[in-house]
C-alpha cells in the first residue's frame, strides 16, 4: 500500500493511492462500518484510522490491517457513488503534502556513500554522522524549491528515505527493521557555501522550501530489499545521480542501531538515509540549481519526485 497525505476542501486526509485514484481510508472504513450496523461508525473509525498519518503510523498493525480493509471495501463499492461520497477521489483534484508532513524528527546520514564521500573530498567515518532537519523545509511533490536570494550554490542530494513505524530506544540490529514502516524519497537540498562556511551543517542543509519528500510512503511488504534500490537524480532530464543503495556504508540497520543509542526512534519519524554521488558543487565546472529548472529523484519502487525551483522573492528592507 502507497499512502498519501493530502488536502481537499481544506481538510488534510490520509488516502492509499491506487493507480490515478486515492481512496480515503478514514471514511471509507467508516463507511464500511456504517454498513455493517456499526452506531457509532466515526467514532470507532477514528479510534483506528485517524487521518493524520503520524497517529496512524503509532497504531501499528491495528490500523494497518483496518486500512487494508477500507481499501478492499473501496473497491468494491459502486465508482460513482465511491467519487460522489469522496471515499475515492483523483489524484489531480488533490493538493499532495508530503508524506508525513510534520513528522517528530528528521535525522539525515551525512557521507553513507564511499563513492559521495571522495568525491566531496571527504573521510569516511567509523561511526555514522548525522544532522537534523526541521519539518518546516519539507516540500511536498511538485511544490517549489526556493533558491534563496543569499546564495547561488543551492544544490540536489536525492536520497531513499526512512519512514519510522514503532518506537524504539537502544534497538539491536537484529530487530532493527521491525522499526520501520515504510519508504519514501528525500532530496536533500543543500546551500553548500552556507553548509561548508562554519563547521556545523544546520544552516546549509536547513533553508525554507529546501526539503523535498514523498510523494508517498510506500509501506514495507512493497518493497523486499531496501538495501537494493536505484535511485536517480534528473536536472531537467539530465541525469546526474544514479546509485544504489547497496552502495551505503551503514545499512538501515546500523542507522537504526545508532540513532536510537541516543534517542528513541518515534513512529512518524523520517531519516534520509544519504545521497550517491553526482552532487554538483564538485562537478568540472561546479553546477547548481536555478530558478526555472526541474530536478526528480527516482527510486525503484517508491516512484519520483519532482520539483520546479523557484527564486525566493526579496523581502528584504
Ligand atoms: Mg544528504
Amino acid at each position: 500500500m502507497k499512502l498519501v497525505t493530502y488536502v481537499l476542501g481544506g481538510d488534510v486526509r490520509l488516502g492509499a493511492v491506487e493507480g490515478a485514484s486515492i481512496i480515503d481510508l478514514n471514511r471509507a472504513y467508516a463507511s464500511l462500518q456504517r454498513n455493517g450496523g456499526n452506531p457509532a461508525a466515526q467514532a470507532s473509525t477514528d479510534a483506528v484510522v485517524p487521518t493524520d498519518v503520524v497517529k496512524f503510523l503509532a497504531l501499528g498493525d491495528r490500523a494497518l490491517d483496518a486500512a487494508r480493509e477500507a481499501v478492499g471495501y473501496a473497491n468494491s463499492l459502486d465508482p460513482d457513488r465511491a467519487r460522489r461520497s469522496l471515499t475515492t477521489v483523483s489524484v489531480e483534484d488533490v493538493e499532495l503534502l508530503p508524506p508525513v508532513p510534520n513528522p517528530p524528527k528528521i535525522i539525515c546520514v551525512a557521507r553513507n556513500y564511499a563513492e559521495h564521500a571522495r568525491e566531496a573530498g571527504l573521510q569516511i567515518s567509523e561511526i555514522p554522522i548525522v544532522f537534523a532537519r526541521f519539518a518546516d523545509t519539507l516540500v511536498a511533490d511538485g511544490g517549489a524549491v526556493i533558491r534563496p536570494i543569499v546564495s547561488e550554490q543551492l544544490d540536489w542530494e536525492g536520497e531513499l528515505a526512512v519512514i519510522v513505524g514503532k518506537r524504539g530506544r537502544h534497538i539491536a540490529r537484529e530487530v532493527a527493521m521491525d522499526h520501520i514502516a515504510g519508504y519514501s524519497i528525500f532530496n536533500d537540498v543543500t546551500v553548500r557555501d552556507y553548509q561548508f562556511r562554519v563547521t556545523q551543517y544546520t544552516s546549509g542543509k536547513n533553508f525554507a522550501a529546501s526539503g523535498p519528500f514523498g510523494p508517498y510512503l510506500v509501506l514495507k511488504d512493497e518493497v523486499p530489499d531496501p538495501h537494493n534500490l536505484e535511485i536517480t537524480t534528473e536536472v531537467n532530464g539530465v541525469v546526474k545521480q544514479r546509485g544504489n543503495t547497496s552502495d551505503m556504508i551503514y545499512d538501515l540497520p546500523t542507522i537504526l542501531e545508532h540513532i536510537s543509542e541516543w534517542i528513541a526512534i518515534e513512529p512518524g519519524d523520517v531519516i534520509a538515509t544519504g545521497t550517491p554521488s553526482g552532487v554538483g558543487f564538485k562537478r568540472d565546472p561546479p553546477e547548481f540549481l536555478r530558478p526555472g529548472d526541474e530536478v526528480a529523484v527516482t527510486v525503484s519502487l517508491l516512484g519520483t519526485l519532482t520539483n520546479p525551483v523557484r527564486a525566493e522573492e526579496d523581502s528584504r528592507r
